[in-house]
């Protein structure tokens, strides 16, 4: 890393910091013991949530990863699996937790920019085939597809997904980590997301802007025996009403906030198409991500991230031709500009040197 200071930091939207406000509502937060069940903040958050996304029960959890593995643990024990596309969040950024914590194994299916279609779910199930194959406990959506692009779920897809999962006795849990971005892409509701699912994992701490949580929702049932694993895997908090007030906060003033993201990650990618066709697909841009691909304009993504870091844009490579621009609450209109200049100058120098002089 240069000591060039960072501009635009779209990295990640898990980066951004709580404000003052939030921070004051923090600090006012009615307190108890969870382990207990005696914290009244969490205990608000939990009914707040579980009513946003259609289901009856939410338990608070410290990470989105922690959220997703006690929904999967609920419906896959030891020498079950669970199934998803080979992107997922579940299968790839979870440190083997399925495998390491639960015994679970993984397959997957491969799927254009993380796009869910139900007949890839159905190909992959096996059932009822006792002693002779791994049965399948659960079948895993993630609505937005975090390393597909920010891609949007057909509700449709999940529709028909369920009916096939329901009469084969398949357990389907939502890793709805930017669930909230779907809602606000589409306007459709995020119960009509969430009631079709037997979990759901929702992500407080990336585009929403809380600290720390996530919040597992599901039946009353599986929201009892989830809070008993989440002891069991150090999950249990004490005063951590503290951290469920950043959520309230969240959840009042930071949702509909999400469409600027989306907008300004379209911009960019409009830009970055303009400048390297082929780069981004900008109809495919319909949330807070952006991945490009930036080897047809003769980088490696490595290379085009350290050099967009040298000018103060701070990336991440997602493959080795492959980086991923992140919206959030903290980078603004001037941010985005500078960002939209510095990569699409990486992407074709000539191009915009032109532009920029009028030739
Ligand atoms: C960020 C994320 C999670 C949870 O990540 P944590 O860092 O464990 O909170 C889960 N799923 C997706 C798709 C994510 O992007």
């Amino acid at each position: 890393m240069s000591g060039a200071s960072i501009v635009a930091d779209l990295l990640s939207d898990t980066l951004t910091r709580p404000t003052p406000a939030m921070r004051e509502a923090m600090a006012q937060a009615e307190v108890g013991d969870d382990v207990f069940g005696e914290d009244p903040t969490l205990r608000a958050l939990e009914e707040r949530v579980a009513g946003l996304i259609g289901q009856p029960a939410g338990l608070f959890t410290p990470s989105g990863s922690m959220a997703n593995q006690l929904g999967v643990r609920l419906h896959a024990g030891p020498g079950a699996e669970l199934v998803a596309d080979s992107l997922a969040h579940v299968v790839r950024a979870e440190l083997g937790a399925a495998a390491a914590l639960s015994g679970i194994t993984s397959r997957t299916w491969v799927a254009e920019a993380g796009r869910f279609r139900a007949e890839d779910a159905a190909a992959m199930m096996v059932t009822g085939v006792g002693p002779y194959q791994v049965c399948t406990g659960v079948v895993v959506v993630e609505n937005t597809h975090n390393f597909g692009g920010g891609t949007v779920q057909s509700l449709e897809e999940i529709r028909a997904a369920r009916r096939l999962t329901r009469a084969a006795g398949v357990a389907m849990h939502l890793d709805g980590a930017r669930l909230w971005n779907a809602h606000v892409a589409t306007g459709v509701a995020l119960a009509d997301y969430g009631r079709e699912f037997d979990t759901v994992s929702v992500c407080l701490s990336k585009g929403l802007g809380a600290p720390v949580g996530s919040v597992l929702l599901g039946s009353a049932e599986a929201m009892a025996e989830a809070r008993v694993w989440r002891k069991r895997f150090g999950g249990g908090m004490r005063q951590a009403g503290i951290l469920a007030a950043a959520g309230l906060y969240a959840l009042d003033h930071n949702i509909e906030r999400l469409a600027e993201d989306h907008a300004r990650a379209h911009r960019a990618a409009v830009a970055m198409a303009d400048a390297a066709p082929g780069s981004v697909v900008p109809d495919s841009v319909g949330t807070n991500i952006v991945i490009a691909d930036v080897s047809a304009a003769g980088w490696t993504a490595p290379n085009f991230v350290a050099a967009a870091l040298e000018r103060g844009v701070r990336l991440y490579a997602v493959g080795p031709a492959l980086v991923r621009l992140v919206w959030h609450l903290d980078v603004d209109d001037a941010a985005t500009d500078h960002a939209v200049d510095v990569v699409t100058d990486l992407l074709a120098p000539e191009r915009t040197a032109r532009g920029r002089t009028g030739r």
